[in-house]
């Protein structure tokens, strides 16, 4: 299995439009990372580059040390799988899975038309040959549960078991690292959880490399065992699922990953009576900042984050006798504008309705709460919210970084 260097690596297309903008990368052996990020971020275009697909315009790309930049596609012993499975319609399963091996190994009609060309007989090493391929296509076939599957042509295949069967015609090459364009994204939703599955099982099981690409956020947290979050043809962050999650790191990751995506409001943070006050897009939170350490950087223009499952909704009045225990932020008081019912959980959008008529603290915006409790909460109903100190992130609202001036 393969370690894979990407060093700088750009790609500008012709008309200077640059998809890819230094991309640094150290994929280890049999790690599985996910490129993640909207639409036109560069995510295929730096897939297609290590493939061989694509021309590198600047940096490096290493195969197990080796600098790959001018190597074949087919002598870099990557095999990719695409979104659109790209199987070949007039052969069988069988074929399709077996296809790479024979030409490789000169067996089957790539071996016949060699044969024929060169004029030599049959020998008990292509016999050996074809039969190692059989055994591996058919080994694949069991494990990916296709073998019923062998004799039918892509066209008599669901749009699941076609996915299975590029995924087999991958393992069978057991090249030295996987690439996955969207592999899942014409499956329909309950045969994307199947698969996100099955492809966690298989790495786990074949102990491969993958470098996965896919705009979905849910597949990128559940799969990776690293993401890397791209945004206009850079790397945004790199890191574990929980880590990326948890500790975004600019304005972009905070707001792309988490669906709904994270409340983000724009303000002033100042100290206030030994503590800080924030306040801006219509809220003014008061007690924030009781681990702060970077106190002499206030004032400053920040954007505070806060998830919508770490937004606690209660009915006015319901907070004042829980407040002891929380942190030390005191509730914010709000009007609740909808409620979209998931059936596990329900979105409370809602307006900081008390600061609606002051001035200084901006034009409200409105906030989701995400929340498992079941009050019957409905459109203009007063409430409280409550949000804990280690669950605010903080970012400058210039450069957008995150603030660590957490504790
Ligand atoms: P998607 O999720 O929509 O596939 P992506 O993140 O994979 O998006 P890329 O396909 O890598 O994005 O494209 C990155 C940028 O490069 C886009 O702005 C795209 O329009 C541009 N691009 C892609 N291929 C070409 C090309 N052959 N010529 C010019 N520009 C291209």
């Amino acid at each position: 299995m393969a370690n894979v260097v990407l060093e700088r690596l750009s790609k500008t297309y012709a008309g200077g439009h640059a998809a890819v903008r230094e991309v640094s990368l150290d994929v280890q052996d049999q790690e599985f990372v996910v490129l993640v990020g909207p639409s036109g971020c560069g995510k295929t275009t730096t897939l297609r580059m290590i493939a061989g697909l694509e021309e590198i315009s600047a940096g490096e790309i290493k195969i197990n040390g080796r600098v790959v930049n001018h190597i074949a596609p087919k002598d870099r012993d990557i095999a990719m799988v695409f979104q659109n499975y790209a199987l070949y319609p007039h052969m069988t399963v069988y074929k399709n899975m077996a296809f790479g091996l024979e030409l490789r190994q000169g067996v089957g009609w790539p071996r016949r038309i060699w044969r024929r060309l060169t004029d030599r007989g049959w020998s008990g090493k292509w016999r050996l040959q074809r039969e190692e391929i059989q055994n591996r296509v058919r080994q694949t076939a069991a494990m990916l549960g296709i073998e019923r599957l062998l004799a039918r042509f892509p066209r008599e295949l669901s749009g699941g078991e076609r996915q299975r069967v590029a995924l087999g015609r991958a393992i069978v090459r057991q090249p030295q690292a996987f690439l996955f364009d969207e592999p899942l994204s014409n499956l329909d939703a309950r045969l994307r959880v199947d698969m996100r599955r099955e492809l966690k099982r298989l790495h786990q099981q074949l102990k491969i490399t993958v470098i996965y690409v896919t705009h979905d956020q849910v597949e990128a947290l559940t799969l990776g065992d690293r993401i890397v979050v791209m945004n206009e043809g850079r790397v945004q962050q790199v890191g574990r699922p929980m880590e990326v999650y948890d500790k975004p790191s600019n304005l972009f990751v905070a707001g792309f990953l988490g669906a709904p995506p994270m409340n983000l409001m724009s303000g002033r943070l100042e100290k206030r009576d030994g503590g800080c006050v924030f306040s801006g897009s219509g809220v003014r939170v008061e007690g924030v900042g009781g681990g702060f350490s970077g106190f002499s950087e206030l004032p400053r223009d920040v954007v505070l984050g806060v998830r919508p499952e770490n937004v606690a909704i209660r009915p006015l009045g319901g907070l004042a006798e829980k407040r002891g225990e929380s942190s030390g932020v005191k509730p914010v008081a709000a009007k609740i504008l909808s409620v979209e019912n998931l059936g596990d959980a329900m979105l409370v959008h809602v307006s900081p309705a008390a600061m609606e008529n002051q001035k200084s603290v901006g034009e409200s915006r409105p906030l989701v709460c995400r929340t498992h409790e079941r009050a019957s909460w409905v459109a203009g109903q007063a409430v409280q919210l409550e949000i804990q100190e280690k669950n605010i992130h903080w970012f400058d609202e210039t450069t957008g970084r995150r603030l660590m001036f957490d504790s």
